[in-house]
């Protein structure tokens, strides 16, 4: 620093002298961003110098553009190095003491004023370069410009007191150098910027080091060869490529290295929106491993390959943020409040974009690899029937996508289920909701050759209610709902008064009573229940408003054919204690495919199974 004669100084105006205390306690949560702020600029400065050569303003040069930042724990500074465009110090006094302090003084303002408060700016995008006093007693700028204009130096105090004079540097660029202060010396710790880097900076434009002071004195004194040091950050992220230049394991090995998480994305979606959406982005579908693990997903939002913060609800719809991936949006207003964001129709639109591109990946998969498709459909069905009841307009783009689960295994989409259904139960989805509990009812359906769709996820079955509003015509009916006409045979049907009677006592009259005749000799009774009265019961269990239990409106349906209820009705007639205790134990067994026994009930059923066994 020679020339001290021709020191100047300076402070910051009357109306933003209160800036330094509000930046460091004003911004306590999210302190982080200020190494964001201060790295993009390097990175901006870089980007000017190369513009200035491409455009033939200054030749071009074979220099390697870097960004170093250093760690320097007994220096107490954490400084940040460019190679760039630098500054002269009209420059510095203009960009520095007067447009990025305005800029932040003007921040402040308007997000102090914001009802919502601290959380109502995403990333807290934009604060600039007086982010450095969140962390720091005071900060040194030594610059010099790719002009021929001398370095200068110039040191601010926390209390907005700056000292600028000229200095001696020989490359262009510029280091800011944070004098960390006590209380956030945490920021001396390398692993910690590591952290930070990672995070904020992991795909900026152009490379950056970091370099520990202290090891590299360490190095030098054990005299080690030293290693080639890497960049932290990739400059070339892959959402930033064509989707034909970029290989499956390409995507992968994003996903692994972005999310941290080995197992593979079920699939992905690499959205490259042009003009005037201008956005990219690759989105993955997660592979959950069971139902405690969070749904929710991870979408990185980015800005220039600066990164911002992490779902933000307003770009991704609610029912998709299970979805994990990076979104590029360099024309989304970050510089303004949530709220703002929430009317916005650019954003709006955005958000459009990404549903159709879900939604198209979905049906394409259908149609293309069908295969592959059934295959993760168990694992995302839930959630995509939970988009189509959040969201017309995407049940509307995927709903030849929908695929059903046969009880058998197989998949068939609605389409191609009713195609098949046309014969012998058209418009008539049966469903099961636990293939072992209802395996009687299922096994009838199977030998009359009809499917049945097997809806096991608590969701299903409001779904149904959903696509019976959507399809027109189509009901659906749980295999226990009625006996379905081709499960009836011919054969007459003979009515017992008194095992009527019987059964009236035995059930308590809670069970209305029929008699039919099934194709299916083997069962000698069976209950329905009635779909409409069932889900009413599902759902008031569900909002917690019921007792639930016994469902209302059942039907205990007695088969004429069966042999056992033949001899049942000569019983009645002959001997009526005896065709009590069958009915009674009729009943119960008639219960079980419905309903988890009370220990109570499971008592009784044990002791009527004995007293039946004494018959021996
Ligand atoms: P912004 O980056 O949004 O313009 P900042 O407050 O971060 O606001 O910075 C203000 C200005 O200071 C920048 O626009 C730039 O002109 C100048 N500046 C900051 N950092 C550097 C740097 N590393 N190299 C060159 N100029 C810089």
């Amino acid at each position: 620093m020679d020339n001290q004669n021709n020191q100047k100084k300076g402070g910051i105006s009357v109306d933003t002298e209160h800036i330094f205390p509000i930046i460091k306690k004003w911004l306590y949560s999210e302190k982080d961003i200020f190494l964001r702020e201060i790295v993009s600029n390097a990175t901006d400065a870089i980007t000017k110098l190369r513009r200035l050569e491409s455009l033939g303003v200054r030749e071009a040069t074979d220099e390697q553009y870097r960004i170093t930042v250093t760690v320097d724990e007994a220096a107490k500074t954490l400084t940040v190095e460019d190679n760039g465009i630098g500054m002269t110090e009209e420059e510095l006094t203009k960009y520095i003491c007067s447009i990025a302090l305005s800029g932040a003084v003007e921040f402040i303002q308007k997000y102090e004023n914001e009802s919502d408060g601290k959380n109502g700016i995403i990333g807290h995008f934009g604060l600039g370069f007086y982010s450095s006093f969140m962390v720091s007693d005071s900060v040194e700028v030594i610059t010099k410009s790719y002009t021929d204009a001398p370095a200068v130096h110039w040191n601010c105090l926390e209390n907005g007191e700056y000292e600028i004079e000229a200095c001696d540097k020989a490359e262009h660029g510029t280091a800011v150098i944070m004098h960390i202060s006590e209380e956030e010396k945490e920021y001396l710790s390398v692993s910690k910027i590591r952290a930070m880097l990672e995070k904020y900076c992991a795909f900026m434009p152009e490379e950056i080091y970091l370099v520990d002071a202290s090891a590299e004195e360490t190095e030098a004194k054990e005299g080690e060869e030293k290693k080639q040091p890497e960049p932290i950050n990739d400059k070339s992220p892959l959402w930033q490529k064509q989707p034909s230049e970029c290989s499956d394991e390409d995507y992968k090995e994003f996903y692994r290295k972005v999310f941290n998480d080995y197992r593979e994305p079920l699939f992905h979606i690499h959205i490259n929106a042009d003009y005037p959406l201008n956005f990219n982005g690759i989105l993955y579908f997660p592979k959950l491993a069971n139902e405690y693990e969070t749904i929710e997903g991870q979408v990185k939002l980015f800005y220039n390959q600066v990164y911002v913060a992490d779902n933000i609800k307003e770009v991704i719809p609610e029912y998709l943020l299970m979805l994990k991936g990076v979104l590029d949006c360099p024309e989304l207003p970050l510089n303004v409040s949530r709220s703002y964001l929430q009317t916005n129709t650019y954003v709006s639109k955005v958000s459009a974009h990404i549903v159709k591109k879900v939604a198209d990946k979905l049906c394409s998969m259908c149609n293309n690899e069908r295969e592959e498709y059934a295959k993760i459909w168990g694992d995302i069905s839930p959630f995509i029937k939970y988009a189509c009841m959040r969201d017309k307009k995407f049940y509307d783009r995927v709903k030849n996508a929908l695929l059903i689960k046969l009880t058998g295994g197989e998949t068939k989409t609605f389409s191609e289920y009713l195609d098949t259904a046309k014969e012998k139960h058209e418009n008539t989805v049966y469903y099961a909701t636990d293939k072992a509990l209802q395996a009687q009812y299922i096994s009838m359906f199977a030998a009359e050759g009809i499917e049945v769709a097997l809806f096991e996820h608590p969701i299903d079955t409001q779904f149904a209610s959903l696509l019976e509003q959507y399809m027109e015509g189509v009901k659906f009916l749980r295999v226990d709902a009625d006996v379905a006409d081709m499960l009836k045979s011919e054969g007459e049907v003979s009515e017992s008064e008194e095992l009527k009677g019987i059964f009236a006592e035995v059930t308590g009259d809670k069970v209305s009573l029929k008699f039919d005749a099934l194709k299916d000799e083997s069962i000698p009774a069976i209950l329905n229940v009635s779909e409409q009265s069932r889900r009413f019961d599902e759902m008031m269990k569900m909002y917690n408003m019921g007792e639930g239990g016994m469902p209302v409106e059942s039907t205990l349906v007695l088969n004429t054919s069966s042999p056992l209820v033949r001899k049942l009705s000569d019983a009645a007639a002959n001997d009526p204690d005896k065709a009590r205790k069958i009915a009674s134990y009729l009943y119960k067994l008639s219960l079980l495919s419905q309903k988890k026994f009370s220990a109570d009930e499971m008592q009784s059923f044990m002791k009527d199974s004995f007293d039946i066994l004494m018959e021996l």
